[in-house]
C-alpha cells in the first residue's frame, strides 16, 4: 500500500495552524509518515534566534501562532528543496504575493507523481487574464493541484473551535478524498466539491466583502448596513466567479469571514477616515501577516477593467478606489444605488 509523505509550504498563521491539524492526523492514520516538513521563510527573531530553530526547539511558532504547540511531529525547515524532496502530498499556505517565486524554484525538484492542495486565497492577473493560485501552481509544476477553502480562521482551528472547509477538486475524487482525509478532524469537518473554480474564487473573493464589512465597521454604520454590504458583495462575488468560470455553481458560495484581518484592518483604515495607508496599517497591525484582501481588489480591479465590467461590480470596484485613496471610506455605501440588477 502507498504511504504518503506531506509538506506544508508556509509557516505563517495558517500554515502552522494547518501544519498542526494534518500532523495530529499524520500521527494517527497508517497512510502517512508520522513526519510534517514545514518550510519556514527564515527571519531573525528580536532574541537572535533564527525563526525555523525557535520552532524546533518550542515547537511552537512564536511569532505567527504564539502560544500553541504543533505537535512534536512537525518539522520546520528553512531550505525549500530539502522540505519538499521527499514528499508527496504538498499543502501550499503562503500569502498569494510569493507563491510565483516559491514555485519557480520547485521546478524540477519534486518527487514524480507529488500531489498539491493550495490553502492560498488570491489570484494572480496576468496578461492573458486571471489565473487561480492554484492553477499557477499546477501549471508551473505541471502537478495536480486541488483547494482547501472555509470560513477557517486560523487563530478559532488552532484552539479546536468548530468549522467546516470545502475540498475543490478538478476530476479525481480518489485525491480529493485523500487529502479530506488528511485535514478532517472532529473540530474541523471537511467536504468535496467538484468545482475547483468556485470554491477558490469564494475564498478569494471574500476577503474584499471582508474590507467592505470592515469599512462598514469603522464608520459606524450599524448592522442593517453591514448585512446589505455582504450581500451585494456576495452577489457581486457569485456573478463574477460565473462571468469567468461558467461552470461555477451556485451552492458553492456560502463562505463568510467576517471575523478575520481584512475585516480588522479595514475598520481601522476607515475610523482613521482613509488617512493612514492600509499597508502602514497592516504592519503596525499584523506584525508581518499579511492581508490578501487589498491586493485581490486591486486584482479583481484590473479584471473588470480590462473586461469592461466595472459597472457590474460597484462593490468590488469601490473598495479598490478607497483601498488606493481614490474615495473616501463613506463610498461604500454610496455606491449601492447605482447596483445593477445581478440576480
Ligand atoms: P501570514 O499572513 O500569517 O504570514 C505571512 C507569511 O509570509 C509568514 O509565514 C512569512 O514568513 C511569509 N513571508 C514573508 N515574506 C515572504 C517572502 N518574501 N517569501 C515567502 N514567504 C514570505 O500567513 P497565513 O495566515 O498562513 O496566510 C497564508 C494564506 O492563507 C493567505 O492566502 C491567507 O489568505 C490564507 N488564509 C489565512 C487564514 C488565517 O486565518 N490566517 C485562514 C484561511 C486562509
Ligand atoms: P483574514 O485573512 O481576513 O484574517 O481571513 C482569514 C480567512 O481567510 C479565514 O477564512
Amino acid at each position: 500500500h502507498a504511504k504518503y509523505r506531506v509538506a506544508v509550504i508556509g509557516s505563517g498563521n495558517w500554515g502552522s495552524v494547518a501544519s498542526r491539524l494534518i500532523a495530529s492526523n499524520t500521527a494517527k492514520l497508517p497512510s502517512f509518515y508520522d513526519e510534517v516538513r514545514m518550510w519556514v521563510f527564515e527571519e531573525i527573531l528580536p532574541t537572535g534566534k533564527k525563526l525555523s530553530e525557535s520552532i524546533n526547539e518550542e515547537n511552537e511558532n512564536c511569532k505567527y501562532l504564539p502560544g500553541i504547540k504543533l505537535g512534536l511531529n512537525v518539522i520546520a525547515d528553512p531550505d525549500l528543496e530539502s522540505a519538499v524532496k521527499d514528499a508527496n502530498m504538498l499543502v501550499f499556505v503562503t500569502p498569494h504575493q510569493f507563491v510565483e517565486g516559491i514555485c519557480k524554484k520547485l521546478v524540477g525538484k519534486l518527487r514524480p507523481g507529488a500531489e498539491a492542495i493550495s490553502l492560498i486565497k488570491g489570484m494572480e492577473v496576468k496578461m492573458e487574464g486571471p489565473c487561480m493560485i492554484s492553477k499557477l501552481i499546477a501549471d508551473t509544476l505541471g502537478i495536480n493541484c486541488c483547494v482547501l477553502m472555509g470560513a477557517n480562521i486560523a487563530n478559532e482551528i488552532a484552539v479546536e473551535k468548530f468549522s467546516e472547509a470545502t475540498i475543490g477538486y478538478r476530476k479525481d475524487k480518489e485525491v480529493a478524498n485523500r487529502w479530506a482525509k488528511l485535514f478532517t478532524t472532529p473540530y474541523f469537518l471537511v467536504s468535496v466539491a467538484e468545482d475547483i473554480e468556485g470554491v477558490e474564487l469564494c475564498g478569494t473573493l471574500k476577503n474584499i466583502v471582508a474590507i467592505a464589512a470592515g469599512l462598514v465597521d469603522g464608520l459606524d454604520m450599524g448592522n442593517n448596513t453591514k448585512a446589505a454590504i455582504m450581500r451585494i458583495g456576495l452577489r457581486e462575488m457569485r456573478a463574477f466567479s460565473k462571468l469567468l468560470f461558467p461552470s461555477v455553481r451556485d451552492n458553492t458560495f456560502f463562505e463568510s469571514c467576517v471575523g478575520g484581518r481584512n475585516r480588522r484592518v479595514a475598520e481601522a483604515f476607515a475610523r482613521n477616515g482613509g488617512k493612514r495607508s492600509f499597508d502602514e496599517l497592516e504592519a503596525e497591525m499584523l506584525h508581518g501577516q499579511k492581508l490578501q484582501g487589498v491586493s485581490t481588489a486591486r486584482e479583481v480591479y484590473e479584471v473588470l477593467t480590462y473586461r469592461g465590467w466595472q459597472e457590474l461590480f460597484p462593490l468590488l470596484s469601490t473598495v479598490h478606489e478607497i483601498c488606493i485613496g481614490q474615495l473616501p471610506p463613506t463610498s461604500i455605501v454610496e455606491y449601492s444605488e447605482h447596483t445593477p440588477n445581478l440576480s
